[in-house]
């Protein structure tokens, strides 16, 4: 059996992971919810999705009665994800959200209420989870490969940015490139320290494009610190390119760039090079969480719930350093 998806929001990624998912073994696209009826006319025939599968906003809640959806994949704008994690999981449908889980920590702890009591899983789209240059980060850091870890450098940015993008507007987004990019940073700082940042200090930097950054930074910095005593510097902007993850600690140093787009990746110790095959992130992250369904497990914490809304608390506690100019502990 295949796990049978319904995406919500059929928008850049949605298109991406969908192209991903013909490799899928464990799972398909069954179902597609937009607001753009010819949207639904054009993927439902690339995707062989019958109309009886294919939803709009506002009929959305009627996919309780479909049994043909198992997973509900949520790829809307950040300040979507809530409504729509919350009317999947009342439909009694497994729910998978993409980064960032919501614009507040405490929406996150509300979806993660609203899908316990209506006793089904919740995952986050966290791709890097599945990356072999990533995981073996984590094992690097996590496991003292070269002792313990001191300073990581995780830095994350594009030159982007259009008018009229939701991207640029704080009620959708929930902010600028730290909501975007920046999770990604805090989850390198997270999974290579295998700790939890207890406390920050931020920076926003210069509006270099006054007509586009009105409601969000354009860039950020910000400075986490672990209770082992080891400190996390990034970055994240919509105004220079930037991707990479650099771990320096006791006896060796650990890097990766680029790190955390699609791939390929580079990565290195102070000694030697490393190398791994270039994976399809997207199906490789869509079947291990189709066979954890499957086979009726706990989603592992590093990819539920509760992790997206650790982020978010990271992530709240950033903006209100920067706002303040002091130092927050989380
Ligand atoms: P996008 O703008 O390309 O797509 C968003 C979709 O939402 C569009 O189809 C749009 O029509 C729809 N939508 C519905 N209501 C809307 C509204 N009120 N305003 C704007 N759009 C509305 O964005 P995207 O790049 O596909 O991002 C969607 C989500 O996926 C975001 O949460 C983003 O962070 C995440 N994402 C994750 C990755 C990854 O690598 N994991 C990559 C890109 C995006």
């Amino acid at each position: 059996r295949k796990i049978k998806v319904a995406l919500v929001g059929l928008g850049r990624y949605a298109e991406y992971m969908a192209a991903q998912m013909k490799d899928c073994e464990y799972c398909e696209v069954a179902a597609l919810v937009s607001g753009t009826p010819s949207k639904l006319e054009s993927w439902g025939k690339t995707y062989n999705v019958p109309l009886k599968n294919r939803y709009n906003y506002q009929n959305f809640d009627s996919i309780k009665d479909n049994p043909d959806v198992d997973l509900v994949y949520i790829i809307l704008p950040n300040a979507m994800h809530k409504e729509y994690a919350i009317r999947a999981a009342k439909a009694k449908k497994h729910v998978l959200v993409e980064k960032p889980m919501a614009v507040s920590a405490a929406d996150c702890l509300e979806m993660i209420k609203v899908c316990t009591a209506n006793k089904v899983q919740l995952a986050m789209g966290y791709r890097l989870h599945f990356e072999p240059f990533n995981m073996e980060m984590m094992r690097l850091g996590q496991k003292e490969v070269f002792g313990k870890v001191r300073i990581v450098e995780a830095s994350l940015g594009y030159f982007a940015g259009e008018k009229g993008e939701w991207r640029l507007n704080k009620k959708l987004a929930g902010g600028g490139p730290l909501m975007n990019l920046g999770v990604y940073c805090v989850q390198a700082g997270r999974y290579i320290t295998g700790e939890e940042p207890m406390a920050v200090t931020a920076q926003y930097g210069p509006i270099l494009r006054k007509e586009l950054f009105t409601e969000v930074e354009e860039t950020i910095t910000w400075q986490l610190e672990f209770p082992s005593g080891a400190i996390c510097t990034s970055t994240t902007t919509l105004s220079a390119g930037i991707d990479r993850i650099y771990a320096s600690a006791e006896n060796g140093s650990f890097e990766l760039s680029p790190a955390i787009s699609y791939g390929p990746f580079k990565g290195r110790t102070r000694e030697a090079e490393f190398d791994f095959p270039t994976i399809n992130q997207q199906a490789t992250q869509m079947d291990a969480i189709s066979q954890i369904l499957l086979e009726n497990r706990t989603m592992p914490e590093h990819i539920s719930g509760l992790e997206g809304w650790k982020d978010l608390k990271v992530l709240e506690a950033i903006y209100k350093a920067a706002d303040t100019g002091t130092k927050v502990k989380i």
